[in-house]
Order: structure tokens, then C-alpha cells, then sequence
């Protein structure tokens, strides 16, 4: 027996079916904000986020898993990914056109060496966007918005936004002086953390979360009195903008973010769940100005994005039964009478998978006793039953399990007959499981397509399903 390296889970069974329908939900909504999917290395030099995330940032200074490989490079497990993002964007020259914004969307495991704890892992997953090229705050609030809408489609009510401005350059500069002279009279009753970052940034002392120096940071100086007119008039407008979107949002101005690279409109979206658990903030996220030419792209070109954490929102959703939903059951269980006929239960499994119904057939020469059981425990809707008298008639028992209503049907009318027992009802061939009636393939999911049905997942028809729970709202 091998333990699990500590900080890391495996994500099996249903636990994964969680994690598939959150990510597929975020990402085919990012589609409809017409972001394109990026897949970058999960190992990237070492430099990179150096660079990117920064020296004082903590993810830098502690918490990387960095290694020589055997040509003696230095490479590290990506603790976050819009620095490969950007890296990726600038080698393939996406931006040498002018041709702004470049939209991308990305899924996949970090690894951060944490003290692991509720909500922390060492390997978790992100979901997350970046638009590259902003020239207007109203992309900022297009990434703040996708964001907030993402999780209210997952079904979070209750959102936090904070947000805050690091305002540009100039302002940062002056906050920073102030910030110096004001923490100079304190630091040295400050946690060690915080003596460092007296030295390396002064602006992350606002993220230290130890009490004591909790007392201290209450009373430094807020970055809202140092902003420029420019800086100002950009934060105006975001907010403005949010507010016009009816997006409720509480301006934090402790708000700083744990990575060097932002500067402007930072953010948070936090929850708190019906159990009264925090799990730390779902996602987060914020304006650079510096990162895509600190990279090698164009230096004039600013961006933002923003990152969900996985597990916090899979954990969230668990707490709140958002889940419930979540539709893992078996069309059809397909039961051999005996041995003899377990070819032929496998030729009709096969027709039926191709025909798209979710199916399972026994293959284990149980008894019919055994079988319903597992039909059961599978939470199939319906036993097919394939004994003697079937195999000389070409038929099959369609025992619906709900009802244990059985008739006897013709295997070449099964797929109509389940069609209409199944498909009639809800959800078949239209895997959305939003378990709304789709009569006719209408209506179909959380969103309106007028007449154009995106269904989740793809039925080899000309309805695809967009989403498995939620509908229009
Ligand atoms: P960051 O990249 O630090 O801005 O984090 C973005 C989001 O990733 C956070 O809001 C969390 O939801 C998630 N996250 C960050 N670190 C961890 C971790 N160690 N374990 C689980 N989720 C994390």
C-alpha cells in the first residue's frame, strides 16, 4: 500500500462526475463569451513565474515545486496558469497582429507547497480565462462578469464580490511610500513573513493573515486615497458598469492579491455555505498591466483573467447539495437468463450505446435475482431480459423498474419503444439531465437558443445539450 502524497486526493467514481459537469458547465459558458480553450505545459521553466508571479509573491518565495531536470534546467509544476497562458500567447505571436483581445479559457492541476488544510491542497485544479489585449475597462468587467455568472449558473446565490484598484504605476509607487513609512515604526514587532516583504513588496503585509499584525495593517493606509485621476476614473467605470449589470459588489480596500503581476481592478468572489463554511475565496482574479510585455509580448499590451478553484467549488456545492441534480443513472440493464445468451445481450448493449442509451449489461452468469439487484444498485430505468423463449421469438422483456411494468417487445421496435418510455419523458437524447421536458428537442437547457439546442454532450444528433442541471434562469 502506497499513501497518498500528502496534500493531494483522488478525484474518483462520483466524486469526478462533480468535477466533469462544474468544469464542462464553466467551460461551455466561457464558449459562449467566445473564449477559445488554451492547453499549456504543466511544467514551464522556472523563470517564467519568477518573473510573472514574482519574487516576493509567497507562491514564489515558498511554495513552488521546482527541480533540476537531467540537462541541469531549472523547471517548475505550474503553481497557477496565466503564466503559461501569456507565454503561450506570445511565442505563437497571437498578438503581433494587434488583433485584440486574444480570449482564452484553461482547466488543469497546479501544485502549490501549502500548509494543506479545508479548501488547500498541494495539487488542485483551476479553471480559468484571460483576455489579452484590454483596452477598455469594460473587458475587466466582461472577466469580472463571466465570473459572477458562472457561478450563479452553478447555482452559488449568495455571491461575494470584493474588489478593490492597485491603481496604475504612479499610484502604486506613492501607496507604497506611504505604506513604508507608516509599517517602519511596526515591523519589527511584525511577523517574520512581513519583515521580508517590508523588503521585497510592502504591498503584500496587507495579505497577512496573523492576528497580531491584523491589528497593525487596520490602521495603514488605504490605497483608495492614492489613486491617480486615470486610476480613479477606471475603478468609476468598472463599478459603474457592475452596477448596471446588477452586480452587487463591496469594495475591500485590504484587497491585494497574492501575485505580483496585477495592478488596477483586483477581485474575489466569496461564499459562505449553508453549513456556515468558508472555504477561502472560489475564484479570483484582476487587471495586469505589465505581465504580457515583462514576457515578451507587446509592452504596451495590458490584460486580465481570472482562476477558480475546483475543489473549493465541487466542496461548496456538496455542502449546499447543489448536486442533486446530477443524473448518474443507467438507461437500460441488459440481463442474460444464461451463459448461452451473453453474446447476444452483448450485441444488443452494443446497438443500444449506439443509439444512445446509457447501458450495462451482465456479463458475470449471475442469477436473476442477483441481476435485479444490480439493476438496481445501478439505478437503471429499465431490465432488459433475454432468456430462451426471446432468443427463438427475436424479442427481449422490457421491465421498467419504476412502474415493474413488464411486456415483451421485437428487437427491431426496442429502440423506438425505449425511445418513447424514455426519451418521451425527459432527458434521453438530450443527456443535459436539466430534467426539463424538451418535447420536440425544445426549450432545451439553461440558456435559449431559439431553435438552436445545445445540449451537453454530444448525442451524434443534431441536438447537442449545453448543461446538466440548471435551466433558464
Ligand atoms: P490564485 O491563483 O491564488 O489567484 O487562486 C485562484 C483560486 O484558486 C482561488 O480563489 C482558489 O479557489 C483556488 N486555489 C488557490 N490555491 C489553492 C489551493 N492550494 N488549493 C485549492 N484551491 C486553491
Amino acid at each position: 500500500m502506497f499513501n497518498l502524497v500528502k496534500g493531494t486526493h483522488d478525484i474518483i467514481l462520483n466524486e469526478a462526475d462533480k468535477y466533469t459537469y462544474v468544469e464542462q458547465t464553466l467551460v461551455q459558458f466561457a464558449e459562449f463569451y467566445n473564449f477559445k480553450e488554451f492547453r499549456t505545459p504543466i511544467i514551464e521553466s522556472s523563470d517564467l513565474f519568477q518573473r510573472s508571479v514574482g519574487d516576493s509573491s509567497d507562491i514564489v518565495r515558498k511554495e513552488m515545486y521546482t527541480f533540476l531536470d537531467k540537462g541541469d534546467r531549472s523547471i517548475t509544476l505550474r503553481p497557477e496558469i496565466t503564466a503559461g497562458i501569456i507565454r503561450s500567447i506570445v511565442n505563437n505571436k497571437l498578438l503581433a497582429l494587434g488583433d485584440y483581445p486574444v480570449k482564452a479559457y484553461y482547466v488543469g492541476p497546479c501544485f502549490r507547497y501549502e500548509r494543506p488544510q479545508q479548501g488547500r491542497y498541494r495539487q488542485f485544479n483551476q479553471f480559468g480565462i484571460e483576455i489579452a489585449g484590454v483596452t477598455s475597462p469594460y473587458r475587466d468587467v466582461e472577466a469580472i462578469s463571466f465570473g459572477y455568472f458562472a457561478l450563479k449558473l452553478l447555482g452559488f446565490e449568495n455571491l461575494k464580490l470584493k474588489i478593490n484598484s492597485l491603481g496604475d504605476d504612479e499610484s502604486r509607487k506613492n501607496y507604497r511610500d506611504a505604506l513604508t513609512k507608516y509599517f517602519a515604526s511596526y515591523i519589527d514587532q511584525m511577523c517574520d513573513d512581513c519583515k521580508d516583504r517590508y523588503k521585497l513588496n510592502v504591498l503584500r503585509i496587507l495579505d497577512c493573515k496573523v492576528q497580531e499584525d491584523q491589528e497593525i495593517i487596520k490602521n495603514a493606509p488605504k490605497i483608495s486615497d492614492y489613486l491617480t485621476d486615470k486610476s480613479k476614473d477606471y475603478f468609476n467605470k468598472v463599478l459603474k458598469s457592475l452596477d448596471e449589470l446588477g452586480i452587487e459588489y463591496e469594495i475591500d480596500d485590504g484587497l491585494v492579491r497574492g501575485l505580483d503581476y496585477y495592478s488596477d481592478v483586483v477581485f474575489e468572489f466569496h461564499y459562505t455555505s449553508s453549513k456556515g463554511l468558508s472555504y477561502g475565496a472560489l475564484g479570483a482574479g484582476g487587471h495586469y498591466n505589465k505581465l504580457i510585455g515583462e514576457i515578451g509580448g507587446p509592452k504596451d499590451c495590458e490584460g486580465c483573467g481570472l482562476a477558480m478553484g475546483i475543489e473549493r467549488l465541487v466542496s461548496v456545492m456538496e455542502d449546499d447539495q447543489l448536486f442533486d441534480n446530477l443524473d448518474d443513472s443507467l438507461d437500460c440493464y441488459v440481463m442474460p437468463l444464461s451463459m448461452e445468451y451473453q453474446s447476444d445481450a452483448l450485441n444488443i448493449s452494443s446497438s443500444l450505446r449506439l443509439n444512445g442509451f446509457k447501458s450495462e449489461v451482465n456479463l458475470e452468469g449471475k442469477s436473476l435475482k442477483a441481476m435485479f439487484k444490480k439493476a438496481n444498485k445501478l439505478n437503471a430505468k429499465f431490465a432488459l431480459i433475454i432468456g430462451e423463449d426471446e432468443i427463438k421469438t427475436n424479442s427481449i422483456i422490457c421491465k421498467d423498474l419504476s412502474s415493474e411494468q413488464q411486456e415483451s417487445v421485437g428487437i427491431q421496435d426496442l429502440i423506438d419503444y425505449l425511445d418513447s418510455h424514455i426519451g418521451s419523458d425527459e432527458e434521453h437524447h438530450h443527456e443535459c439531465g436539466c430534467s426539463s421536458n424538451h418535447e420536440g428537442h425544445e426549450n432545451c437547457c439553461c440558456h435559449n437558443h431559439e431553435n438552436d439546442h445545445h445540449c451537453c454532450h454530444e448525442h451524434g444528433q443534431e441536438h447537442e445539450c449545453y448543461n446538466e442541471s440548471k435551466k433558464e434562469n
